[in-house]
């Protein structure tokens, strides 16, 4: 559980049972719901101590390991002071980068069908393109070998099946052997001729696309970290999973994020706690800017009003709602879609309901995330 101080900074995360005790005496009030979070009443920041506690962060592309933990000194068996590392809190956010760009496929999947489709449609643009002089088709199949015919680009893994349009992707094919691999796997195609699809296959390289986007991001999350005011320190991805091997643990952008950092394993070090279960924060953005829903062809299906409050609550807040007959009634907890007719859905984990808003409680507003728990991976591998 985390917990704030009287004036709002973060002090110790405490265990939920202390937790439900500290609300039951007064001691303490509830500051946010999800992820729990209470604040003291009696303590500021400056009475309470809060040291040796650091947040250890694994930045990945789809997905960043976040670890709150704490170093103490304790005695080896042998009467030396070693240092040993305690995981408080384990974190997994999710980024908003893969549903963008499948949002972003999809749009590019309605608008290329309302140009085949004969509808309205942005006019194609490729005839303004010019080829250097002295050009020269490559001409050659490299499925069959056939030359001098007619060529097609050819996706190895086919677009259907999530092939992308970069150039370690493409070759150039025949017609017939363009339409005969159609969205086939290229080794089922190629099944009969063994060296020809080693060939092939060796063209395929493993995407980049991961980690130059996290080249290219690492030196913009160090500025946005210093700009906190704390003290920032990096260190080499490639030691933080020779840490991991070395303390024995599953791999995970968690238990990545525990093992980043020097750990002294040499002299004594050790990771000698570490969170059973682990936060799921998920970015899901806050609505969309379309007024319009397509169908599955992308035609408008329903139009969305302007505003996107109605009766005091947006779509993504968190709600409390009193049913009181039915298959649903009871008090239960979910995150509102909200109804232009004041009868809004709710979805909880068992499944979705509707309930008027009359009988529907706010209790934490929309913040572009949702919140859940799993376990963490585990140990050795
Ligand atoms: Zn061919």
């Amino acid at each position: 559980m985390f917990v704030l101080s009287r004036d709002g900074l973060p002090l110790m995360p405490c265990h939920p049972a202390r937790a439900r005790a500290l609300l039951a005496r007064g001691r303490a009030a509830v500051a946010r719901h999800t992820p729990f979070t209470i604040r003291l009443k009696d303590r500021r920041r400056a009475d309470a101590e809060v040291s040796g506690v650091e947040l250890r962060i694994d930045p990945g592309s789809r997905g960043t390991g976040l670890a709150l933990t704490e170093t103490r000194s304790r005695m080896s068996p042998d009467g030396e002071a070693v240092t040993v590392r305690r995981g408080l809190v384990a974190i997994e956010l999710r980024h908003r980068g893969p549903q963008i760009h499948q949002a972003m496929v999809r749009r590019a999947g309605y608008r290329r069908r309302r140009r085949s489709a004969g509808l309205r449609y942005r006019p194609p643009r490729f005839t303004n393109r010019v080829r250097r002089p002295g050009w020269l088709a490559p001409s050659r199949c490299a499925y069959c070998g056939a030359s001098g015919v007619p060529l097609n680009i050819d996706h190895i893994r086919a677009r259907a099946r999530g092939g992308t349009d970069r150039p370690a992707n493409l070759l150039l094919a025949c017609v017939p052997c363009n339409q005969a691999k159609a969205a086939r796997p290229v080794e089922d195609f190629l099944a009969h001729r063994p060296g020809r699809l080693a060939a092939v296959l060796d063209r395929l390289r493993p995407s980049l696309g991961d980690s130059a986007a996290m080249n290219a991001t690492r030196a913009r999350l160090i500025l946005g970290l210093e700009g906190t005011g704390l003290p920032v320190r990096s260190w080499p991805a490639s030691l933080t999973s020779a840490n991991r091997t070395s303390a024995g643990l599953a791999k995970s952008h968690t238990l990545d994020a525990l093992c980043v950092g020097p750990l002294g394993l040499g002299e004594g070090g050790a990771i000698v706690r570490r969170a059973t279960s682990v936060y799921v924060f998920a970015a899901t953005g806050r609505g969309s800017y379309a007024r319009t829903t397509p169908d599955r062809y992308g035609f408008p299906r329903l139009l969305r009003p302007r505003q996107k409050r109605h009766q005091g609550f947006a779509s993504g807040d968190l709600v409390r709602a009193t049913v009181r007959k039915g298959r649903w009634a009871g008090v239960r907890t979910g995150r509102v879609s909200v109804r232009s007719t004041g009868r809004h859905s709710v979805a909880t984990p068992l499944g979705r309901f509707n309930a008027a808003h009359e009988n529907l409680l706010l209790l934490q507003r929309a913040d572009g995330f949702t919140y859940s728990w799993r376990g963490e991976s585990e140990c050795g591998e």
